[in-house]
């Protein structure tokens, strides 16, 4: 595909995209829900397609993308589906006393022209999940996923050409020159997917047209181990959701701050804990089933790097490090004797090396955590209520969890984000509908009634008090 056909085809959809979304600003709650079940209908048809396709791309295990890439947009349509209708009422407001006589209301406007940019370590779910808010708001949208999981992307195009006419939704696969051509289009919101530096990109290019963005960035999240904690339920937890997926989880758990009196036991629960998920008989994680591969070559060497840059500079690996570079294969693994110089520290890991720092009072750790980018996620593992909330209180993060780390994906009744280095905006369930919604503010007055003659020149109120 030459990129004068790519643009120009670009162009066509975006223009009659344009069309079809003044004519969805009067879409029935029903006729937005036909679509959404014309997709989830797709979806449960074609399950092994989307299991394929996904395992094709990074050797996901199949419950793993049941779980993370197909239920979660499942739940996410089911969702939309019960709620549309309450979602699109417009919200009354109360009338203040200078206001007498009026009414107002908040009306939910479709914004219209939409564009969703995905990255790949969840391709399908990212890519679809914001699909539901758009096509819920009673938006159009055109959809670009990563190049890097080219079998997804190709199923993805397939199943939006099988579902809708172009003129609805619409994929337009390939590198960033599609997303560059994309983004120099006058969208009338942008749902964007991806790392903070590329956000950024994506936001100067949105400023062109003051188009509003979704920025769902990433970033390093800390999870904090106080020493007042159930070791073994915290390991289990963060075991699971460092490894999970490779450690390819925007919200994994970057790296722990753990209290230093409970440092020795908590490496060794985790030790345990990953044998007993990924080599429960003794064959080796390579061999697991359950285990993800790193997405490419690129990211191999990336992880290479963190891991060299690291153990030269003074980390050990007390976990871990074996590395089979014919199937991107990276064990779990576990860093101790960090320090803030070295990349592992610097840079998002977005794979499965987990640094261990160490803190003696919450104080330390808030203080680590206040000096870095506000994270997506913060995770506090902790039995004691009063440092739990002192944590939450006194750091600021997109979204907190406590005792457990990466579930508040699952919970649609949450908004799911980040805050400035780690986006801007919110996703999921009604937060994802207000994302792709223009909150129109309506004032009906009633005809022949001026609230206040004194609003009028001739003005007479100089020197009066405002009160
Ligand atoms: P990325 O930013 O490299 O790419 C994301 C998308 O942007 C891809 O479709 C890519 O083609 C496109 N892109 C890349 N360069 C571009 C450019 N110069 N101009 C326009 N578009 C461009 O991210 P990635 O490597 O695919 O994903 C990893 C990052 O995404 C991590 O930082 C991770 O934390 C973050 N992430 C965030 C969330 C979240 O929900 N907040 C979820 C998943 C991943």
């Amino acid at each position: 595909m030459t990129e004068k056909f790519n643009s120009l085809s670009i162009d066509n959809t975006f223009n009659s995209q344009k069309s079809k979304s003044i004519s969805l600003r009067s879409s029935t709650a029903a006729e937005r829900i036909r679509q959404l079940e014309k997709l989830q209908d797709w979806i449960k048809s074609h399950l092994e397609d989307i299991r394929k396709g996904i395992f094709a791309d990074f050797k996901k295990p199949y419950p793993e993308i049941d779980a993370s890439e197909i239920f979660v947009v499942t739940s996410e349509i089911k969702h939309a589906i019960k709620n549309i209708e309450s979602w699109m009422k417009p919200t009354k407001v109360s009338t203040p006393l200078p206001m007498l006589g009026s009414n107002s209301h908040i009306q939910y406007e479709p914004k219209g022209t939409t564009l969703i940019i995905a990255p790949w370590n969840y391709p399908f779910n990212l890519a679809i999940g914001p699909l539901v808010s758009a096509l819920a708001a009673g938006c159009t949208a055109i959809i670009k996923p990563s190049e890097m999981t080219p079998h997804t992307s190709a199923l993805i195009k397939r199943m939006i050409e099988e579902v809708f006419e172009p003129e609805l939704v619409a994929v337009f696969e390939g590198e960033v020159e599609v997303a560059q051509h994309l983004l120099s289009k006058p969208f009338d919101h942008i749902f964007f997917t991806g790392s903070p530096a590329v956000g950024k990109i994506v936001m100067k290019a949105a400023a062109e047209n003051l188009t509003s963005v979704t920025l769902e960035l990433g970033g390093k999240s800390p999870a904090i181990i106080d020493s007042h904690v159930d070791i073994q339920d915290a390991a289990s937890k963060i075991v699971w959701g460092k490894y999970v997926n490779c450690g390819q989880t925007c919200i994994a758990p970057d790296y722990l701050l753990v209290q230093e009196n409970i440092k020795n036991e908590l490496i060794e629960a985790i030790q345990v804990k990953i044998k007993e998920m990924y080599d429960p008989k003794n064959k080796g994680i390579s061999q697991s089933k359950d285990y993800a591969r790193i997405v490419n070559d690129r990211h191999l060497k990336r992880m290479k790097n963190l891991l060299q840059d690291a153990t030269l500079k003074g980390a050990k690996a007390v976990i871990g490090g074996e590395i089979l570079e014919a199937e991107n294969y990276f064990e779990p693994t576990v860093l101790t004797e960090v320090s803030d110089k070295m990349d592992v520290m610097e840079e998002e890991i977005f794979g499965p090396i987990l640094p261990i720092m160490t803190y003696t009072n919450t104080t330390e750790a808030i203080q680590y955590i206040n000096n870095k980018p506000k994270p997506l996620a913060l995770y506090i593992f902790s039995n004691s209520e009063e440092v739990a909330n002192t944590i939450l209180i006194q750091t600021s993060s997109g979204g907190a969890v406590v005792n457990d780390c990466v579930v508040h994906f699952l919970q649609n009744e949450l908004p799911f984000g980040g805050v400035n280095n780690s986006g801007i905006g919110k996703a999921h369930g009604h937060f994802g509908f207000l994302a792709f919604s223009n909150e129109k503010a309506v004032l009906e007055q009633r005809v022949g009634f001026i609230p206040s003659k004194s609003l009028y020149p001739p003005y007479n109120f100089i020197g009066k008090k405002i009160s």
